[in-house]
């Protein structure tokens, strides 16, 4: 069956003492817990390196935020799937609504960024989910299936069993707002059916699919308790290992 995941995104936060501090105590509390979930996080790119030599037996899984869509070269500023996969990083983020936002990445970008991951044995978690505007007309579930499909729908049934999908309205991001466990189950439950649809009933059960946009420790039991939701994209309620812990512990 498919896994259970939490994974922290740190976005743009914390210098490098709180960084490592943050690690420890993530190490810390993995030893001494058990976890009915995996745990990921995703530190600044400069923190990654430091990343593997704290979770150096793989406690915790360790991701970039972000990926170059290219193999390698003349790209300064980005960090290639080989640099990724060099350090033994998990896998990476693409396609996150800010990278959208400030970035102008769209889903032909995250299509080749997909491939690039996998091909390079890392595993991505693609993100998609609709702007406010697109949700109050109604537009919702279509804007997410052309997203889906562009992003993915190029890969094979055993390539796209290795992509984790996070569905994150971007109205939801940073907003305290959070989509209800029905709005949420119901895009998960779409996104899993266009799958389906494709690739067959075994291969879509098999894919975990995240809830991102403002998760907290006094939501994450109830989002997570939704058949077709398999964990959570966390970004500012990862930042302390006691919000983290709470959200973790969801799964219990
Ligand atoms: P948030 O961010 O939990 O702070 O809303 C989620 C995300 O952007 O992945």
């Amino acid at each position: 069956m498919r896994k259970n995941i939490v994974a922290g995104n740190w976005k743009m936060n914390k210098n490098v003492i709180e960084a490592q501090k943050l690690m420890f105590q993530l190490l810390d509390y993995k030893k001494n817990h058990e976890t009915n979930c995996e745990v990921w996080i995703a530190p600044p790119s400069m923190y990654l390196m430091m990343a593997k030599d704290v979770f150096a037996h793989n406690e915790i899984g360790v991701f970039a935020q972000d990926m170059s869509e290219h193999e390698n070269g003349a790209y300064t500023g980005e960090i290639s799937a080989d640099m990724l996969e060099s350090i033994h990083a998990t896998g990476a983020i693409i396609g996150h609504s800010e990278r959208r936002q400030y970035h102008g990445e769209t889903d032909s970008h995250c299509r080749v960024k997909v491939k690039l991951a996998l091909d390079k044995g890392l595993t991505p978690i693609y993100c998609n989910g609709e702007t406010l505007e697109q949700r109050k007309s109604g537009k919702h579930l279509e804007v997410v299936k052309n997203q889906t499909e562009v992003a993915l729908f190029n890969l094979t049934a055993e390539e796209i069993k290795k992509v984790v999908i996070a569905y994150e309205p971007v109205w939801a991001i940073g907003t305290g707002e959070t989509a209800s466990p029905e709005q949420a189950q119901e895009i998960h439950a779409h996104i899993r059916s266009l799958i389906a649809e494709k690739y067959g009933k075994e291969v879509a059960d098999e894919i975990s699919i995240l809830y991102g946009g403002s998760v907290k420790p006094d939501n994450a039991k109830e989002i997570f308790s939704q058949p077709d939701i398999d964990g959570g994209l966390i970004g500012g309620a990862a930042l302390k290992v006691e919000d983290f812990a709470k959200i973790i512990e969801g799964f219990n």
